[in-house]
């Protein structure tokens, strides 16, 4: 079956509802037994539904099933964000003494979950060089549990070569978790590529609208127990309501995606031509150092890249491009049908590597909107710079 199919299909089940073709939003905290042995069962682990809200109920069920489906996993847990997710799945398989690689562009926050959780439970955290690839091999240590990719990176868009890293990561017995936002279970396969653990903030494109929070995991038997002991641990249950949300933003996630590509490119090689852009960082270009790893390892593009300028600018020009936007707003976040542009400076956050870049760059979110429309509003924008 196709993706576009499973994603246009999966989780119907109307002869369940009265004919009703959505699943209805199951709220709820407190489920009842209908027998005091049907409770014993509850309590030894053998009952094979819901026992309690926070476990989830048929709405996490359904947009599970979907996910893992979609993923190409045996299982997938959804979470109350995208940061719940990566919580989650480092606790899960780190204990005191252990030691993790993290790539160095990864998600700032997952950075923090890191350098403070992480170390204060006495977890050794090495950050390293994205564009790696199988050299990761040497510092890959003892101890070592964990390879934490994420590929491209959010906001500098290093692709990474993930085969390589996990079965360098395999070879040494580690497991390998990918933050695989950017690539979306529609335009990446990531047990394909050797990830252990697929995570996605579903914030972003599963969601589609920028109206919830949500994070997903996907994993194979051999490592769900300890997955999903550990988010369960951490209470971090994703609403029904969100799942109900979530659940229809991956009926359209499709036609949505391949829009955002064709709009992201359209975009990005317009701004690649203009005389104030010393370099237009999005995978899909083909000067891009990650381009032809982009190619064997994704089907498509999101909306999301970024934009480094010929120039350090000043603050109150960089203000008048920004404040003056009619399309693209000014906030955190990606993956919605809405434009959004952010300044960025990575060489405050980084350790591993150095930025090679001295002037502004830019993270760009290219929406739903027609292109042209957004590409008046950026020359408008660019020409306050001067
Ligand atoms: N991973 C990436 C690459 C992100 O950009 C984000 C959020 O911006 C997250 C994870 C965290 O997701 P959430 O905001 O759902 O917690």
């Amino acid at each position: 079956m196709h993706k576009d199919t499973l994603l246009a299909t999966s989780g119907c089940t109307p002869e369940d509802h009265r004919g009703v073709v959505n699943t209805p939003v199951y709220r709820g905290s407190t489920i009842l037994f209908e027998s005091l042995a049907d409770f014993e069962k509850a309590e030894s682990g053998q009952w094979a539904h819901p026992i309690y809200g926070r476990y989830g109920t048929r709405s996490n069920e359904e947009l599970e099933n979907t996910l893992a489906k979609l993923e190409g996993a045996d299982h997938a847990i959804v979470l109350s964000s995208g940061m719940a997710a990566i919580a989650a799945s480092l606790l899960a398989f780190v204990k005191s003494g252990d030691h993790i690689l993290m790539v160095d562009n990864t998600y700032a926050p997952a950075r923090r979950f890191c350098d403070h959780e992480l170390k204060k439970c006495g977890v050794e955290v090495t950050y390293y060089d994205p564009t790696i690839g199988a050299a990761i091999a040497a510092l890959i240590k003892p101890n070592t549990k964990v390879v934490y990719l994420e590929s491209p990176g959010s906001l500098t868009f290093e692709v990474q070569d993930v085969p390589a890293i996990a079965k360098a990561a395999h070879e040494k017995g580690c497991i390998v978790i990918g933050d695989n936002t950017w690539g979306t279970p529609y335009f990446m396969d990531a047990f394909a590529l050797g990830i252990d653990i697929s995570l996605h903030s579903a914030t972003k494109y599963i969601s589609g609208h920028s109206d919830l929070l949500m994070g997903t995991l996907a994993c194979k038997n051999e490592h769900y127990t300890m997955l999903l002991r550990t988010a369960r641990n951490l209470g971090a249950c994703a609403s029904a309501d969100n799942c109900y949300l979530a659940q229809r933003g991956l009926r359209t996630m499709a036609v949505r995606l391949k829009q955002h590509f064709e709009n992201g490119l359209t975009v990005a090689k317009w701004l690649q031509a203009r005389p104030e852009v010393e370099k237009v960082l999005h995978p899909a270009l083909p000067d891009h150092a990650g381009h032809a790893l982009w190619k064997r390892d994704f089907s498509g593009a999101c909306g999301l890249f970024s934009v480094v300028l010929k120039d350090a600018v000043p603050h109150d020009k960089l203000a008048a491009m920004l404040d003056n936007l009619q399309y693209f707003g000014m906030g955190y976040s990606w993956g919605g049908y809405e434009s959004l542009i952010i300044p960025f400076n990575p060489k405050k956050i980084r350790t591993a590597t150095q930025w090679p870049h001295d002037g502004q760059a830019l993270r760009i979110h290219i929406g739903l909107e027609n292109p042209d429309d957004l590409i008046r509003d950026l020359e408008q924008g660019l020409k306050r710079l001067r």
